[in-house]
């Protein structure tokens, strides 16, 4: 038994966190996940393995030994990720009238106390450096030569936005960084290749199994693993993230016995476009920091009476404020106005948003733009140290799928793909660093067959977009008991027969992992009994700092591959700084 690898079926993970069931009668089964027959399984080798191919994906391969192998690999085409659709920029402390404390102190004001402050201090210190580096891999930020053209966003408290494009910063960054890496010998790019689940043997992470273009499962043994999957949007229906936000690294890091923190914090963004028909595009928040106003249906400037910051309120404020304001109106959407500003300046600064919005019939610089929040941000994670690493030994991870202690409670604008840069180079040295020391030899283990599962066919659209439409209603900006218990039971319900089901595509595997998710997700709402940054419970709309001002943590125990019992939210972790 001990020599075998152990994959743990999403089948049995998952029904562990719906029915708090005790998984002892199957302790002794054999747990393996997807890949139909170890004997005829294809398997490969390499010093690094990476999941993800977003900012930190890339970031971390930079970083990485050239003397050593480095396998990249991503389930879209390189450029479809949340590090792609970054509008408005990376915050850096750059202007010299400006102080690395000035956005230290931003960033934990934001956090409502649940940040690490030498987390922070780390992360913004490295900032301009990392910023520096982009331009020297040859990313063209605004301003170029005279000197970057800083921007100011929400819950900053001075200029410090630096963008590029006006509003297109990932994907200018993105188009650099894929160049730079791809021209790098040492690591190689797999695209189409799905993550299905991680291997682990003797508490330790030996890779991953990868299906690509829907292939058979491949095997990837490495001696370190980086996990750069990014965030969990796809739960919602609303939500700013592109299709390949499906909660996938959480779910296959909680399947692998990994703890994941603080899971009931999904960030909303206030403005996302609203318009029938429309994808729901992201209205960047620097477009506030140009100083367009939020209005109601009756025309009325409501963020004042909310908050003295007015607009450039954090995005916690906001969004909950446009929640309540749409309530008051019994209007389903509010609308930014821009209409008092200089009608070129708007659209120089803003081409893609004044292109995505003219195809709707609307001119920005005169039309009201309707909007309303959605899942933006998933601020929970995977734990991680410092350097990047998980409670699993083998397995970093950096970005967006981690919770590093930079965001606390609630995200400050701009501060995520800085996150991504400074976390991405210090898991691929770190991960680097231990491949080159002490990781054993690598060699192919026999893989354990899973339980039987249902094979039938049902309709997993149909299951998908019911989760996300339960989740917009009763997990979404404003939550309450009862409505998190409906949720709850209404997944449980859904999982009865997802969780039973044996996938063999990437549907398939992606409903589980929103499930798995949106239901640890739920849990852990339900659980904190407070108010804090982007959680709101209307039935506990205070902060609680007695009881609450502490992470809660989620793992579920593996031993030699089989989950035993779930820790499901045990909150004693340590205190935020
Ligand atoms: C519309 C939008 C605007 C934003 N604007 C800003 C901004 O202006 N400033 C800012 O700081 N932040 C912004 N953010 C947030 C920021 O872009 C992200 O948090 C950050 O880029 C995440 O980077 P990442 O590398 O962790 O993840 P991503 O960039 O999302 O990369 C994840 C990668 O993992 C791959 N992947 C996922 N699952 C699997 C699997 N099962 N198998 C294989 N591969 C997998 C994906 O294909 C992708 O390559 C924005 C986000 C969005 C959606």
């Amino acid at each position: 038994m001990g020599s075998k690898v152990a994959v743990v079926s999403p089948q049995i993970a998952g029904r562990h966190i719906f029915d708090n069931h005790s998984l002892a009668g199957e302790r002794g089964s054999p747990t393996r996940s997807h890949a139909r027959s170890d004997l005829h399984a294809v398997h490969r080798f390499t010093d690094v393995l990476i999941i993800g191919g977003g900012l930190a994906g890339l970031r971390a391969a930079n970083a990485v030994d050239s003397h050593q192998q480095v396998l990249v690999v991503t389930k879209d085409v390189l450029r479809e990720s949340n590090s792609s659709y970054a509008q408005g920029g990376i915050a850096g402390v750059i202007d010299p009238e400006d102080r690395f404390e000035n956005h230290i102190r931003d960033t934990m004001i934001a956090g409502a106390n649940l940040c690490d402050h030498d987390v922070v201090n780390m992360v913004i210190r490295d900032g301009p450096r990392r910023i520096e580096e982009l331009v020297r891999w040859g990313t063209q930020f605004d301003g170029g030569s005279d000197g970057f053209e800083l921007g100011r966003e929400g819950g900053h408290s001075h200029e410090r936005i630096v963008h590029a494009q006006g509003d297109a910063t990932g994907a200018e960054i993105m188009r650099a960084v894929i160049k730079r890496t791809r021209a790098l010998e040492h690591v190689r790019i797999l695209e189409n290749a799905f993550t299905i689940d991680l291997l682990t043997h003797e508490g330790r992470c030996r890779g991953a199994i990868i299906s690509q273009d829907a292939g058979e499962p491949v095997m990837v043994w490495a001696k370190e693993t980086i996990l750069c999957t990014g965030g969990a949007g796809q739960i919602f229906r609303e939500s700013t993230n592109p299709a390949v936000a499906t909660a996938d690294g959480t779910s296959l890091a909680y399947r692998a016995g990994v703890e994941l923190r603080d899971m009931e914090f999904m960030q909303f963004h206030p403005t996302v476009l609203y318009i029938a028909g429309s994808s729901r595009s992201l209205i960047t928040e620097a477009i506030r920091g140009e100083g367009a106003y939020l209005i109601d249906s009756t025309g009325k400037r409501f963020m004042p009476e909310y908050d003295e910051r007015a607009e450039l309120a954090p995005r916690d404020i906001v969004s909950q404020s446009t929640i309540r304001q749409m309530q008051l109106t019994e209007h389903p959407c509010v609308y930014l106005d821009l209409s008092h500003l200089d009608s070129k300046r708007v659209k120089s600064r803003f081409p893609g948003i004044a292109e995505t919005c003219s195809k709707f019939g609307l001119d920005i610089a005169s039309d009201r733009i309707p909007v309303r929040p959605g899942a933006h941000y998933m601020l929970g994670g995977v734990t991680v140290d410092r350097q990047g690493r998980t409670s699993l030994p083998g397995l970093w991870a950096a970005g967006e799928v981690t919770s590093s202690g930079l965001h606390g409670a609630n995200r400050l604008a701009s501060n995520s793909l800085l996150e991504g840069l400074v976390y991405g180079a210090a898991a691929g040295e770190a991960a680097s660093r231990a491949a080159c020391e002490g990781a054993p030899e690598m060699k192919a283990l026999p893989i354990r067959q899973s339980v039987s599962a249902s094979t039938e066919a049902f309709d997993i659209d149909d299951v998908r977009v019911s989760l996300k439409s339960l989740m917009g209603r009763l997990v979404g900006v404003e939550r309450d008991g009862p409505g998190l218990q409906k949720a709850a039971d209404t997944i449980g319900s859904y999982a009865a027969y997802v969780m039973n089901h044996q996938f063999d595509d990437e549907p398939g595997w992606e409903l589980q992992n929103l499930l798995t998710t949106a239901a640890i997700m739920v849990n852990a709402a339900m659980a904190r009994t407070e108010s804090r940054g982007v959680h709101f419970r209307s039935d506990f709309p205070a902060p609680d700092d007695e009881h609450w001002r502490r992470h809660m943590t989620i793992k579920i125990d593996v031993d030699g591959g089989y989950p035993q019992q779930t820790n499901l939210l045990d909150p004693a972790s340590s205190l935020a700084s």
